[in-house]
């Protein structure tokens, strides 16, 4: 099933996408609740037009594990080494928007946000240290997300990421929950960006260095995975900060990232001009 959040004629909630509509499959409006009740929405009340409707973000995680450097390539374009353990940071959850919403910053605070196209893998069940075997069975489903990025607070201003990661509209999620019965390996899907339909990523999963299986295990060893939380898995070559010159994202410009066979996320870029504080 395709799980969007949705509002409709001033209501948001949840249904499944088949076709050019809508099944309405809870009156409540919150993903994540439903995941830790371990209730799985089944029951249609009544249909919506999917064109009168508005994709909200799927859901609000409960926390945000994400991977840094998890493609070889992506590493080495800015410089790094290929990691010999999965780097792990976090976003708040705060960040998360959902499709058409606009990723917006002030430049008194960051002049340099860049894109990272990223698979998010939806946690389905609470997960303690489990194995790399059983991994995949405690994912509910997955999306498209985008790991927006402030290089200049990252790298240069601050000596860690959670700041530069998780400015507010700085993790759109969407464009709905693509359940994990429908994907059969996913390890081979697309992963791709385009700024104003130029393509900038365009790889596979099957490039990550840490596959979803065991990154779920590892992460499961040093913290407890509730439902509805999220994992982004990391992002391929292709980012801004990598070119030459570097090139970042630009007041109304339009990014746009997708995974295929979940969806595709575009969001345009709103800047509020202010002078630079020191
Ligand atoms: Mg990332």
């Amino acid at each position: 099933m395709k799980i969007a959040t949705f509002s409709h004629n001033g209501r948001t909630r949840i249904g499944a996408i088949e076709g050019n509509r809508i099944q309405v499959l809870a009156w409540q409006d919150n993903m994540r609740s439903l995941l830790r009740r371990g209730i799985t929405p089944s029951y249609s009340y009544e249909r919506v037009p999917l064109a009168e409707a508005t994709l909200k973000a799927p859901l609000i995680p409960g926390k945000i594990i994400a991977i840094g450097r998890n493609y070889a390539e992506h590493a080495a374009e800015l410089g790094n080494e290929a990691p010999k353990a999965p780097i792990i940071f976090a976003k708040f959850p705060s960040s998360v928007i959902g499709p058409g919403e606009a990723i917006t910053w002030r430049s008194s605070i960051t002049t340099q946000v860049d894109w990272e196209a990223e698979l998010a893998v939806v946690i389905g069940k609470r997960a303690k240290d489990v194995s790399e075997a059983d991994a995949l069975s405690y994912v509910y489903g997955y999306c498209v997300g985008n790991d927006v990025s402030a290089r200049d607070l990252q790298l240069r201003v601050d000596s860690q990421w959670t700041r530069g990661k998780s400015l507010d509209t700085f993790c759109p999620l969407g464009p709905y929950i693509v359940t994990a019965d429908e994907i059969a390996d996913v390890q081979n899907l697309g992963v791709k960006t385009t700024v104003n339909g130029e393509v900038m990523q365009d790889s596979n999963t099957k490039h990550m260095i840490f596959k979803v299986a065991y990154l779920i295990s590892y992460c499961s060893q040093m913290f407890t995975l509730e439902p509805g939380d999220v994992i982004m898995t990391g992002t391929p070559s292709g980012v801004g900060m990598g070119q030459t010159p570097p090139r970042y994202l630009a007041d109304g410009e339009v990014v746009t990232v997708s995974v295929e066979g979940i969806g595709e996320v575009s969001n345009p870029c709103k800047v509020i001009s202010e002078e630079k504080q020191d």
